[in-house]
């Protein structure tokens, strides 16, 4: 097992009251299942709406161990996904999913507030941009779809402009979404960690669900206990993909992320100051940020591929961190010289539609799930989480019947199928991104393989 940057600093500043593993016979009203984001928001909205409720945690690792202490850290709406939200669901539908995420990126940070929660939060915006001509204007559909429903989400900025706040010679254009943030990721899960257990969740860590009673009630097993429930909620990521009926749902793929030296001097000569996040137009995007003492941390999508089910803990992906480090020396050459001095990978479960799924699994018992975040989870799973808290308590209330919850979800081939394509489809996009990059024209066959990916953060437009 090996730790993200974030959350070694995370233990170090405060290892948190212990949560020993769960043992023997024990009822509860709600299980979850996974100490991530999603857990950990399900946990503390279900206490909000009802404080005597009995909610255990169930988590294998630590919680924050998974992608939630390991992300990139920025906290994003849906606007760049309003023209998906819109086609799968309808205008009214779509608005509201995009308005609810956009309030949830601001609740995050008012979460942490009340909470004595210093997680870094930041709202500077995020910086859509082109780091090549290919991607030019990548944004424009989500731009458009925004203003035609009278919706300023976004800022178009100059070439000039997006250089100077980006710092970078060789970023050619993009937009600007103001309402974005950025948060410590290790230091936002373990504060959330701590606030649900102050509201009285029981957590167990290193208490890996093995079994999974679906009956009335269902039952979750533990290495060391069996604790009966009225409701359990997966909320276990790419791992959800060890669960036969989710299978199909996701597409657990890798994220990378390398980590600088602190070099404070050497952002504000460059003019990086201003906190954004950016994120380049590639399908395996390029996601970067500065930190509080003036590291860049930056992050690539599109990384190992494991075929389903096998999910397993992590090790560093050395060549993708190497990838991102190589790409952060083309689009800040004269950084090329600073030390990478942390790498880490974690786990994204890309969903066809790159939205969340949410659902009811087979079975007498109420076991509902929430996974398929698809690498913009930090600001979604605070909303993911009032979903699944209405869902487990069998409510049918605006978040269980939203357009999100569904019990026929699009779905991945099935395997062997789904592996081979889905690494047929990835160097595919690899091939694609690096002519792209190169400015030269990629060859037929890359660029309709490529097609088939499914899309990430946001939707990208064909330049016209
Ligand atoms: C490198 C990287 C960069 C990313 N960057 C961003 C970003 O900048 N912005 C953004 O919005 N999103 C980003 N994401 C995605 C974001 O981190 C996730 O969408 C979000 O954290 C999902 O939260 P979660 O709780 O669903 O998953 P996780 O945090 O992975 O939590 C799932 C938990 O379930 C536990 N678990 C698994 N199996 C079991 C079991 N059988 N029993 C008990 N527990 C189990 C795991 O140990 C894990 O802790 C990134 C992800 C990665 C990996």
């Amino acid at each position: 097992m090996s730790r993200s940057l974030w959350l070694v600093e995370a233990l170090a500043a405060d290892p948190g009251a212990a949560a020993p593993p769960a043992e023997g016979a024990q009822r509860a009203d709600v299980v979850i299942v996974g100490g991530g984001f999603t857990g950990l928001w399900t946990a503390l909205h279900l206490k909000e709406r009802e404080p005597d409720l009995d909610v255990v945690i169930v988590e294998a690792d630590i919680c924050g161990g998974g992608a939630s202490g390991r992300n990139g850290g920025f906290v994003l709406s849906w606007w760049p996904k309003l023209e998906t939200l819109i086609e799968m669901f309808g205008e009214a539908e779509g608005l509201r999913l995009a308005w609810a995420s956009d309030e949830a990126v601001k609740d995050v940070g008012a979460f942490c507030d009340a909470n004595g929660i210093d997680a870094h939060y930041t709202r500077a915006g995020w910086l859509w941009v082109a780091t090549a001509q290919a991607q030019d204007g990548a944004w424009e559909g989500s731009v458009k779809t925004c203003e035609a429903h009278g919706i300023d989400a976004f800022e178009r900025l100059t070439p000039e402009q997006i250089r100077a706040r980006s710092g970078s010679p060789v970023t050619i254009g993009g937009v600007l979404e103001p309402n974005a943030a950025t948060v410590q990721p290790g230091l936002l899960a373990r504060g959330l960690r701590r606030a649900a257990l102050e509201r009285g969740v029981r957590i167990h860590e290193g208490s890996p669900m093995v079994a999974l009673d679906r009956g009335a009630p269902p039952v979750v097993r533990t290495p060391r206990s069996a604790i009966t429930a009225e409701a359990v909620v997966i909320a276990t990521n790419a791992w959800a993909a060890r669960i036969r009926e989710l299978r199909r749902l996701i597409v657990p793929l890798g994220s990378d992320i390398a980590a600088t030296e602190p070099i404070p001097e050497r952002l504000a000569e460059i003019g990086w100051t201003g906190g954004e996040a950016i994120s380049d137009s590639h399908l395996m995007v390029n996601y970067y940020r500065t930190t509080r003492d003036g590291r860049i941390a930056w992050g690539k999508g599109g990384g190992r591929l494991t075929p389903a089910g096998r999910v397993n803990d992590f090790l560093v992906d050395r060549r993708h961190t190497a990838l991102a480090a190589e790409r952060m020396r083309t689009i800040y050459p004269m950084l090329a010289d600073v030390p990478i001095a942390a790498e880490w990978s974690g786990w994204v479960d890309r969903s066809v539609t790159g939205l969340p799924v949410f659902g009811r699994l087979k079975g007498g018992g109420r076991v509902v799930y929430g996974i398929g975040f698809s690498g913009n989870g930090v600001g979604p799973t605070h909303l993911g989480g009032r979903i699944l808290a209405s869902l487990a308590r069998g409510l049918d209330d605006e978040w269980a019947t939203c357009g999100l919850v569904s019990d026929r979800h699009a779905k991945f081939p099935p395997e062997p199928a789904r592996f081979a394509g889905s690494l047929a489809v990835r160097e595919a996009v690899a091939r694609k991104e690096r002519a792209d990059d190169a400015g030269r024209s990629p060859d037929r066959v890359s660029r309709w393989l490529a097609g088939f990916a499914p899309s990430g953060y946001f939707k990208i437009s064909e330049p016209d």
